[in-house]
């Protein structure tokens, strides 16, 4: 199934996709449906039930806050990062669906943890149930968060999306076809994604135009992490290193210190920049979760500091470049794996973000179509089993270096891609369902539990 550039990269409001955005979505629509059926005025108590990953690290995450404000119809791509949302359900314990329709509620009371209990279809479900005053059952739905933001009621699990698959001129499965179809209409892959989305997108939309502005937001998130000093919320006291890493940086400039190393800390900068931002609960883009959104914002960085342009058009279009060339890659691991931790552990996050990198780099700087594939494969190899166990579930501790490592990676196998002629012997299909079955393999606990790996073993919350 062909995913729209626009849903691999979406902009929402940290620390997480899967746990925010998608829970945000899912109680929204819930409330939506209500109104539809002409329900809403008639519910008097609202319950919310999180399981699995979602009652595990749901609280670190601030899944009880986002359910509350898709209930409230709030859609995280406008929200204010610094606006108090919830300050009436705090004080009042009141919350007005969709701004219409107040009930009494509570986050600890009416959102219940149940931790024991993970339904079959996926790590990241939750049941909404509306009553009426004589607490009779209005209306009761089951949703997931099967990762980037992406939800599916009960009944779309299959499809693992909310939507029909789009009718695009290019649809493509596997990279097999994806290959195929460029080689037969002599494009790039970023030209056959660019055509797709010219066929799904509404006539005044111009998707190059709101490709940059993607562009420009990632960027504006290492500007603004980078300035930012403190402590990141949450209690794990986690403090924010991007600025004193940027400060040690020029300190060293300034003394005419040399390092052939320093590409690296640039990149360790601009990816801690983005993560801290994210687990800041500041302005995201996916890519393609938020959880990984350090990576590719971080190598784009890299791209235009280091890469050869001549003009600012040049450079624009090596973004757009970047961006459509990865957004294929995400597709990719979308239809035939999963980008949630929750199911798959942080290979699907920071795996996924590494892999679209490096082939997202390979393209921006010339590489061949071969070439794109071979380092999208390199880089997935070497972040094969790699679990996701955040330290109290907050998405800190690894997740931060995570980035800064996954970024590094990517550009090294962005590096190794272009050395060779694109010849390679694992392809990036068999990578894919090596990565997929590797994550369905992986003991539940290490997949954003918070119930083992360095979460339990490095201290207790
Ligand atoms: S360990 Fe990886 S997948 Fe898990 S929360 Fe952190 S970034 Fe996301």
């Amino acid at each position: 199934m062909y995913y729209s550039l626009f849903e691999i990269f979406a902009v929402g409001i940290g620390p997480s996709s899967s746990h925010t955005v998608g829970p945000m979505k899912a109680a929204r629509r819930f409330v939506e449906n209500l109104k539809n059926k002409g329900l809403l005025t008639k519910v008097q108590t609202l319950k919310t039930k999180l399981y699995g990953s979602l009652a595990l690290t749901g609280v670190g995450h601030g899944t009880l806050q986002a359910v509350s404000y898709g209930f409230m119809g709030l859609n995280a791509a406008e929200m204010e990062p610094t606006y108090d949302y919830l300050a009436e359900v705090m004080q009042n314990k009141q919350l007005s669906l969709l701004g219409q329709h107040k009930i009494a509620f509570s986050l600890s009371e009416d959102i219940i943890l149940e931790k024991d209990i993970t339904l079959p279809e996926h790590s990241n479900g939750m049941t909404f149930c509306a009553l009426d005053e004589n607490n009779n059952v209005i209306l009761e739905e089951t949703y997931f968060s099967v990762g980037g933001g992406t939800i599916a009621r009960q009944d779309e699990i299959n499809l693992r999306i909310d939507r029909k698959p789009y009718d695009v001129p290019y649809q493509f499965n596997s990279c097999r076809e994806l290959m195929q179809i460029c080689a037969q209409n002599k494009m790039t892959i970023a030209e056959l994604v660019l055509q797709n989305e010219k066929a799904i997108q509404p006539s005044h939309f111009s998707v190059t135009k709101n490709i940059l502005r993607l562009h420009h937001m990632m960027q504006q998130s290492i500007d603004i992490g980078m300035q930012k000093e403190g402590y990141l919320p949450g209690g794990l006291k986690v403090k924010r290193h991007a600025k004193e890493m940027y400060e040690r940086l020029q300190n060293k400039f300034a003394n005419n210190a040399t390092d052939s190393l320093t590409a690296i800390d640039w990149i360790n900068i601009w990816a801690f920049a983005v993560a801290e931002e994210n687990a800041g609960g500041g302005r995201m883009v996916t890519a393609p979760t938020m959880g990984s959104a350090g990576v590719i914002p971080a190598v784009m960085r890299y791209m235009e500091r280091y890469g050869k342009f001549n003009s600012e058009t040049e450079r624009k279009n090596a973004a757009i470049t970047f961006l459509a060339t990865s957004s294929a890659i995400g597709s990719l691991y979308r239809s035939n794996a999963s980008i949630s931790g929750a199911e798959v552990g942080c290979q699907g996050e920071v795996g996924v973000a590494c892999s679209m990198a490096a082939g997202g780099l390979v393209a921006a700087l010339g590489g061949n179509n071969n070439q794109i594939e071979n380092a999208a494969e390199i880089a997935m190899e070497h972040n094969l089993g790699l679990t996701c166990d955040p330290i109290c579930g907050l998405v800190q501790v690894p997740c931060i270096e995570r980035n800064a490592m996954g970024a590094i990676k990517a550009v090294n196998a962005a590096r190794l891609a272009l050395q060779g002629s694109g010849a390679h012997i694992v392809s990036l299909d068999s990578i894919i369902k090596t990565m997929y079955e590797t994550g369905l393999s992986l003991n539940r606990d290490y997949k954003e539990t918070s119930l083992a790996g360095i979460a339990k073993n490095a201290l207790s919350c």
